[in-house]
């Protein structure tokens, strides 16, 4: 069975505790990550994940709280001696600009670089992202500032699915998105466009049925004020408005099944 690790539950803003938000999708035979943190080898490596067991990238959307490491791991991995193969997948949008920022680091003179390859998903409904022995995924428009690609994960193996909303306003996308899924991974970043708050991260899951509602890309620092208490329970009770199914609020380096 598939499991998602979590890397980074943090909004834009990070702190000591929360990365900004990614994770990796770890399947049997191998390890997707979705997004980067400022430091994303590092992080796998607190993760006990190696870097080389990553063959598989997906970028949500260009913006630095998903991006902004993206350089950096590049980079490490081929200074810790990478050879094989890395696939990186996203819009048109975001892999222009990853790659117009890795020219400005001249990459393409750094010698012996491993081979990287380029899958450019199209925007619009269930657009396949990628397709494996673990994991088959779509991706689908998410409303938000920049082009966004939201997640539909199926785990191959256990016939679940995951649906990761990604950064994003609630909209119909979303909706059709989710549809049928086991598993709900909704940001909480609080409500206004391009973001959602717990309250409608909740009617997204009650509205499909889902399972339980993971709850990610929030407010870290006031969290972190009212640990386990008011904020907590601010959002957990909104969620479950609309919810009856099991709700977290995700931490860093913690893991659940699809
Ligand atoms: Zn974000
Ligand atoms: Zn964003």
């Amino acid at each position: 069975m598939a499991s998602v690790k979590i890397l980074g539950s943090a909004y834009a803003t990070p702190n000591t505790q929360h990365e900004n938000t990614h994770f990796v999708l770890q399947g049997s035979h191998g390890n997707i990550l979705v997004d980067c943190g400022a430091n994303p080898t590092v992080r796998l490596e607190q993760a006990g994940i190696s870097f080389d067991s990553i063959e598989h990238v997906i970028f949500t959307h260009f913006h630095p709280d998903h991006v902004g490491g993206a350089p950096l791991m590049l980079m490490s991995m081929w200074l810790m001696g990478r050879t094989k193969p890395l696939n990186i997948y996203g819009l048109e949008h975001c892999l222009n600009n990853l790659q117009q920022l890795m020219g400005m680091y001249s990459w393409n003179m750094w010698p012996k670089f491993y081979e990287v390859n380029w899958h450019v998903v199209p925007d619009g409904d269930d657009q396949l992202v990628y397709a494996g022995e673990d994991f088959h995924i779509t991706g689908w428009p998410a409303t938000h500032f920049v082009p966004t690609l939201a997640l539909r994960i199926r785990d191959k193996s256990a016939g679940r699915v995951l649906a990761y909303t990604c950064d994003g306003s609630p909209c119909e996308s979303l909706n059709r998105m989710a549809v049928g899924a086991n598993t709900l991974l909704h940001e909480a970043a609080g409500e206004g466009f391009g973001h959602s708050s717990a309250l409608q991260a909740g009617q997204l899951a009650g509205r499909v049925g889902a399972e339980a509602l993971y709850l990610i890309h929030y407010d870290v620092h006031q969290r972190d004020q009212h640990f386990g208490g008011s904020s907590d329970r601010d959002m957990i009770g909104s969620a479950r408005q609309n919810f009856s199914g099991r709700v977290e609020i995700v931490e860093d380096f913690a893991e659940f099944e699809i």
